[in-house]
């Protein structure tokens, strides 16, 4: 049983004033496997203090001491890849697909602002002026589950490659994965203050946050609704934010794409994370000529996916995070039988031979247009919506018509037609054949999916503001 009663406060492990616990269960057999502390608005105001008495000092570091602390950072966590895995597999059910992303993902993060570090112009001329890049001050970061560890890592280090001291609100429900990243703070060494990590409730610390007069910016990930909430709550001190929000990703098969290929890999970036992620590709946009060939094999490829626990070997997709989430994911399979979809795989329930654990079908509905719900609202499970299109313009056209726009896929043999049709889409990223990941890219998204970009050069941008003197 993991008891964690301590939260990470102005460089020391401490108790929180809040006396709320949550449980955190095993989403694969649905046990109680621990329990967390919650902090409150109190010791959210502890932690900002901390940070904001370690702000001087920080913003006053310069680039070669900032990187020497992003590499201490990246060590520590790397030095703590099985425990996050095993964190990850327990209170998440990660797939082992996705952890081996995810746990060197989360050191990576640090080398990659080191980098960015090394070459990132913090002073700049522009015709009389000299410009110099500030720390905006103290950043509350505030993550969701489906990524925790990855999340914080990330939103450190573009703060601490800045110069700014950091407050972080993990998501209540990832304590452990939490736990095993402050351990690795701690040992990293950075001044006290520099990195504070309160656990807590959305609704209380998040607030409490994103309402504090001496917290200059949040850098948020997680939901539209909760991404909406905060920007009005920092509205009124004119906090500047980065927020990155869900998804309802469009894969765009276009009739010259080899299909031994292209169907596995929509398959992928639907089902990525256990259909738990916010770049998941869950619109698929086949060619109204193809569609009973991709259906069919859309149809077999779905059968043999595995669901199960990440420690059966194969398993592709694990279980949903939560209850609660389980039952959403069930809700919205109801309402695409209700909205006239059919099924080609999946449907409710849990899988067959699975009676513990919150597992889903992976689900594929065809017949639907992209005025339904299930096409337009982010189900965050393993569902796919498959829509035809008569040509690329349509296609085109349906892939934009969504609220979000953060990332979406093209899938084609002739490359310039896939980049074409690309420069079309209104998204923050497009990725073209299953593209791995690019690193040091802006990341972030259009319209309802969010506002700013992190990663990289740009990322370091957010978390800094330019100033100018003329002379
Ligand atoms: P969520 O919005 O429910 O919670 C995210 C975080 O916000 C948690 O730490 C939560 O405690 C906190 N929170 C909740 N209410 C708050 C409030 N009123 N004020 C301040 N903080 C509050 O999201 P979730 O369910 O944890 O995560 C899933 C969502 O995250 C999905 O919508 C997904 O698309 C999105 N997501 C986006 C990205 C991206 O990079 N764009 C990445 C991963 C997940």
């Amino acid at each position: 049983m993991h008891i964690i009663d301590r939260t990470y406060i102005d460089g020391d492990f401490v108790v929180p004033q809040g006396r709320d616990r949550a449980a955190l269960f095993n989403p694969s057999t649905e046990e109680k496997i621990g329990e967390v502390r919650l902090g409150d608005a109190a010791d959210a105001g502890r932690a900002v203090a901390a940070a904001r008495r370690a702000f001087p000092a920080m913003a006053a570091t310069t680039p070669a001491q900032r990187i020497a602390m992003l590499r201490r950072l990246r060590d520590a966590v790397a030095a703590r890849a099985p425990a996050l895995a095993a964190a990850m597999a327990a209170e998440y059910g990660a797939p082992a697909r996705f952890a081996e992303f995810a746990v060197p993902y989360a050191a990576q993060a640090f080398e990659d602002m080191a980098r960015t570090v090394e070459t990132y112009p913090f002073r700049r001329t522009i015709g009389r002026a000299e410009i110099s890049m500030e720390p905006l001050g103290v950043v509350a970061a505030i993550t969701p589950w489906n990524s925790n560890a990855g999340f914080i890592c990330a939103k450190l280090a573009a703060a601490i490659a800045a110069g700014a001291t950091i407050v972080i609100k993990p998501s209540e429900m990832s304590a452990i994965q939490t736990q095993v990243v402050a351990e690795a703070l701690h040992e990293a060494g950075l001044p006290r203050g520099v990195c504070n990590i309160v656990n807590g409730a959305g609704q209380v610390v998040g607030e409490a946050l994103s309402r504090h007069p001496d917290i200059a910016k949040i850098t948020f990930t997680g939901s539209t609704a909760t991404g909406r909430a905060i920007l009005a709550a920092a509205a009124a001190t004119f906090k500047r934010v980065t927020l990155e929000l869900g998804g309802k990703g469009p894969q765009i098969l276009l009739d010259d794409a080899d299909l031994d290929r292209a169907v596995p890999t929509m398959l992928m970036s639907g089902f990525a994370n256990s259909g738990q992620a916010c770049i998941a590709g869950t619109r698929l946009l086949v060619p109204a000529h193809l569609m009973d060939e991709v259906s069919g094999r859309l149809r077999v490829a779905a059968a043999a996916v595995k669901v199960g626990p990440p420690s059966e070997a194969g398993s592709m997709i694990g279980p949903m995070v939560s209850a609660r989430q389980w039952d959403r994911v069930q809700s919205y399979i109801r309402l695409g039988l209700d909205e006239g979809a059919t099924l080609l795989a999946g449907g409710e329930g849990r899988p067959a031979g699975r009676d513990r654990g919150w597992f889903v079908r992976p689900t594929i509905f065809a017949g639907v247009t992209n005025a339904m719900r299930i096409a337009r609202e982010e189900i965050f499970g393993p569902v796919l919506c498959v829509i035809p299109y008569r040509d690329e313009t349509e296609a085109v056209a349906i892939a934009n018509d969504s609220d979000y726009g953060l990332q979406s896929y093209v899938l084609s043999t002739d490359m310039a037609r896939a980049n074409r049709v690309a420069s079309r889409l209104q998204a923050g990223r497009v990725v073209i054949n299953g593209a791995p990941h690019e690193p040091l890219a802006p990341f972030g998204g259009f319209k309802h999916s969010g506002i700013g970009r992190e990663f990289g050069a740009f990322g370091l941008d957010a978390m800094l503001e330019p100033k100018a003197v003329l002379a």
